[in-house]
């Protein structure tokens, strides 16, 4: 037994832990969790804990069902809403296959190796995601309207809002649990809030946004509202972006940053963002992967709905904040079509992938756009080559299925299960009769 493991055991035994929960995340993006006893820890550590993948979104094909939850010590916490007495701890899992290997469909994995990657080309990865979710009122039914908890905006402060005990509590529990956070905040929707998570390794970040997700969620509870991370759930509201800045670094120097660059941006980090360009639109139906998240990008709101890059241009897919000198070479790029409800680990991945390739084929940046580029015309938006992201999550299928990059980062297993998944969803959608073709229909058609 290694020394964290030795530390996770004598946790358990000192702070009086009953449970330990295992999680992991499906395919989508969906956490799981098994709990086990003390006494099962070293083996779980030794050879993992055993599991029926099958029934798991993505994991396993039918015919290879066993699969093996294996913790990582390094992520053990405690989770602080259960209680001190007969507590419970977490820790996330790698899934193994029967014969102890990585499970090639383990999103966890899939974004280790495009960290692997990453690594063997001399660099750490760094992630700082903003994110923000909707907190309505609770619904006796489906049917409901969804009634936000306020009619703040942007920065508001409300007097005695529910939002600002919801993010306190929230942000209390996610210090409690090593969990940094370096601002919250109403956002511009009604019940819209943003609470930025400070930046960590890529795979950190992505355990912690599930983490986040499941800290938000329990809040609410308790304060008997809903919180959602759907990226568009009200027509003529912002929807919920999960902006999310990169960095690479080698050792300890930013590898995005260059003093004499523009923007302090160096060729590095120039790649980087072409690659994220380059690829922004095969990419999407990974980093946006609902129909619904076609309803944000399109509607409005500050969502990216084209294809360029900008120095604090908010129109931009990608932004390059203003560097600032007194909090040292802090250069990097913020990408702004990812969602709220994507899978981290994946969207990490694929984005990731795209920065990198960028680098290796050194693909040239182009010009940044200085204007909003939404106000421009379609004409004028041709003629300096900015192309719009894809407008549906069919059309952002069509591009992925034909992209060698995003099929090498996901793996063959994830990649198809992907592909069958979301065709899937886009034909329970088209088949769908909405409200608003009854209403626009009706009576007079
Ligand atoms: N809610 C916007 C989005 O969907 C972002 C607003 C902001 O700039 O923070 O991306
Ligand atoms: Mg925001
Ligand atoms: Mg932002």
């Amino acid at each position: 037994m290694d020394r964290q493991q030795e530390y996770v055991l004598r946790a358990i035994e000192e702070r009086d832990i009953r449970f330990i929960r295992l999680w992991f995340t499906d395919v989508l993006g969906v956490l799981k969790s098994v709990a086990i006893a003390p006494a099962e820890i070293e083996a779980a550590f030794a050879e993992g804990i055993g599991f029926d993948g099958s029934s798991i979104e993505g994991l396993t094909r039918v015919y290879e069902a066993d699969m093996l939850a294996k913790p990582d010590p390094a992520t053990f916490q405690l989770l602080p809403w259960r209680g001190d007495e007969h507590g419970v701890a977490r820790m996330f899992c790698d899934i193994l296959t029967p014969d102890g290997e990585p499970a090639r469909s383990d999103p966890r994995n899939v974004l280790k190796r495009t960290l692997e990657r990453a690594k063997d080309a001399g660099f750490t990865c760094y992630t700082h995601p903003e994110i923000e979710f909707y907190l309505f009122e609770q619904r006796q039914s489906p049917e409901d309207p969804l009634v936000p908890i306020d009619t703040a905006g942007y920065f508001d402060h409300v007097a005695r809002g529910t939002a600002h005990d919801f993010r306190r509590d929230t942000i209390t529990l996610l210090e409690s649990m090593g969990i940094s956070v370096e601002y919250s905040h109403h956002e511009a929707g009604p019940g819209q809030n943003e609470i930025d998570l400070r930046y960590a390794d890529a795979l950190s970040t992505a355990d912690n946004i599930m983490t986040f997700r499941t800290v938000v969620k329990e809040v609410a509870l308790q304060q008997g509202i809903m919180a959602t991370f759907m990226p568009k759930p009200l027509i003529t509201s912002p929807g919920s972006g999960m902006h999310t800045h990169f960095s690479l670094f080698e050792g300890d120097a930013n590898a995005f940053y260059d003093p004499a660059g523009q923007y302090q941006l160096s060729s590095t980090g120039r790649s980087f963002i072409a690659g994220l360009l380059h690829h922004a639109a095969e990419i999407a139906a990974v980093t946006n992967q609902y129909v619904n998240s076609y309803k944000r990008l399109w509607g409005g709101g500050e969502a990216p709905s084209y294809v360029c890059w900008g120095h604090n241009n908010r129109s931009a897919l990608v932004r390059v904040p203003m560097h600032k000198p007194d909090k040292g070479p802090s250069t990097r790029a913020e990408y702004r079509a990812l969602d709220s409800a994507a899978n981290p680990y994946l969207a990490f991945a694929v984005l990731i992938s795209a920065g990198l390739k960028g680098i290796e084929e050194g693909y040239e940046l182009p010009d940044g756009a200085e204007d909003n580029v939404w106000a421009l015309s379609d004409v004028e938006r041709k003629a300096m080559g900015i192309k719009p992201l894809p407008g549906s999550l069919e059309q952002a299928l069509e591009v992925m299925e034909s992209s060698e990059l995003v099929a090498e980062t996901l793996g063959e297993d994830v990649f198809e299960f992907f592909v069958r998944n979301k065709h899937q969803e886009w034909t329970d959608y088209r088949a769908q009769v909405t409200p608003y073709e009854l209403r626009s229909l009706l009576p007079g058609v």
